[in-house]
């Protein structure tokens, strides 16, 4: 059984060593995400995170998150697989006062030294990444009708001729 994602972790202890999560992770307990998807299956959540600082001693998180999920395609209401992926940039800071101050790229997220709820913060990712309408690429409908072509090629088919019907004629003979 795949682990669950920390709820308590220290990201500037792991900022100040570069820590590299490079993992697998349980995808079930992400129950806010379920409740944004259709389904979220049985695929394990792949997690590639990098905690570094920069020569003035900030704390950055950076890398993604990705899940396959079922979105409910909104024009014929069936399921489709969507390859979700959250990507993250964010630089760590210890209270308020310092987002005003930050000027740099990375999106500020404010983590205080008890540490950081690393399972939450992804599922948040990972919600703010879904599409806000979710579509099959084609025409719904005539795709799935192509998916049957077995009838037709039965009937292509030319009919072989029984082994046991050619025996038979033979003893008549
Ligand atoms: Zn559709």
């Amino acid at each position: 059984m795949l682990m669950e994602l920390p709820a308590s972790f220290d990201p500037y202890r792991a900022a100040t060593a570069n820590e590299v999560i490079k993992n697998q992770f349980d995808s079930q307990g992400l129950e806010r995400l379920k409740q944004s998807v259709l389904s979220i299956g049985d695929e394990p959540l792949q997690v590639e995170l990098e905690f570094s600082t920069d020569i003035t001693g900030r704390s950055y998180l950076k890398g993604k998150v990705a899940l396959l999920v079922e979105l409910e395609c909104q024009r014929c209401l069936q399921g489709k697989p969507y390859p979700l992926t959250a990507y993250l940039d964010l630089v760590l800071l210890r209270h308020e006062g310092q987002v005003e101050k930050y000027e740099g790229e990375s999106e500020p997220v404010v983590i205080e030294d008890d540490g950081l709820d690393l399972k939450t913060l992804i599922e948040d990712e990972l919600i703010l990444a879904l599409p806000i309408i979710a579509m099959h690429d084609e025409d719904c409908q005539p795709w799935q009708a192509e998916a049957e072509p077995e009838i037709s090629k039965a009937e292509a088919e030319p009919e072989r001729e029984n082994p046991f019907a050619m025996l038979a004629q033979l003893k008549k003979d």
